[in-house]
């Protein structure tokens, strides 16, 4: 399914976060990733075959780390 060249990572590899958001809804707080994989703005996963993954990385703060 995925058109993408290089081709994504596909869901059952564990680079599978890289792969391209085709369906990005920031309301509802999840992608769809183009190798089927559903992440949420948590980290958690949902995979296509329906296996959850937990949220496993620290949330991105958008902090800046102002060194003087
Ligand atoms: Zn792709």
């Amino acid at each position: 399914m995925c058109q993408h060249q290089p081709p994504c990572p596909s869901a059952d590899s564990a680079d599978r976060e890289a792969a391209h958001p085709v369906a990005h809804h920031p309301e509802q707080g999840w992608s769809l990733l183009c190798n089927g994989v559903v992440l949420f703005d948590d980290t958690g996963e949902l995979l296509p075959d329906g296996q959850i993954i937990a949220p496993h990385k620290p949330l991105d703060t958008h902090e800046v780390t102002t060194a003087a």
